[in-house]
């Protein structure tokens, strides 16, 4: 079963690896985007982490919920209302369960990231953070065994997001020129699947 301490280490890692990540980032962001992904989502996580340290939340659902409200609040960006939403939509389907089953966390997982393809009209192939997203939801399942399975998706579909053009966000308006660059969305969230991965470990 996984406990709010669980919850508060996968993002603590998350936020570490985007801290560590942020240069990246924001390089991959400069060549199709605006060169801010990176410092985006420094700050966004950096303000989760000072919320949840300043209100540490009961439950693991809590944890996920102030953490979106957060990145919504802070992240300027496209991807701050996103991954807000993802994080809060997973809170939300958590309820207020003090443990949560691995298996339940793939199912509010895959509830979060349908809202953000609502939220964003972008599907899979659309080279985005959802190529990422829904390959790793796919692969979860009832063991946290499966989490290094979703990374290793995310992973992959984040590489795969290279020879696409963008049909969604700010590199849609490149055209034809988006292709041959990682998207920095898709790029981030595998980073955000592998901290779920290593806070399994
Ligand atoms: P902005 O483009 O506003 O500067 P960021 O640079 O922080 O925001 O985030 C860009 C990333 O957001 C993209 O690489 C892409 O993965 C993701 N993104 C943008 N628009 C959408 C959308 N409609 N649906 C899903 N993801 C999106
Ligand atoms: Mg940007
Ligand atoms: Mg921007």
């Amino acid at each position: 079963m996984l406990d709010t301490a669980f919850f508060r280490r996968w993002l603590a890692l998350a936020a570490a690896a985007v801290d560590r990540e942020a240069d990246r980032l924001t390089e991959l962001d400069s060549a199709i985007g605006d060169a801010d992904h990176g410092s985006n989502l420094r700050r966004g996580f950096a303000s989760v982490s000072a919320a949840l340290d300043a209100e540490p939340p009961a439950t693991p659902g809590a944890v996920l919920v102030l953490a979106g409200r957060q990145l919504i609040s802070s992240v300027g960006g496209a991807s701050g209302p996103l991954y807000g939403t993802l994080l809060r939509r997973t809170g939300k389907e958590l309820g207020d369960a003090t443990e949560v089953a691995p298996g339940r966390l793939a199912e509010a997982l895959r509830a979060g990231v349908a809202a953000v393809a609502q939220l964003g009209g972008a599907a899979a192939g659309d080279k985005t953070m959802l190529d990422a997203l829904e390959p790793a939801v796919a692969a979860l399942g009832d063991t946290t065994e499966s989490f290094a399975a979703a990374r290793d998706a995310a992973e992959a579909g984040a590489q795969a997001t290279v020879p696409l053009q963008a049909r969604k966000g700010r590199a849609s308006y490149l055209g034809e020129r988006s292709i041959g660059h990682r998207d920095p969305g898709a790029t981030s969230s595998a980073l955000l699947i592998a901290a779920l991965a290593q806070a399994a470990e």
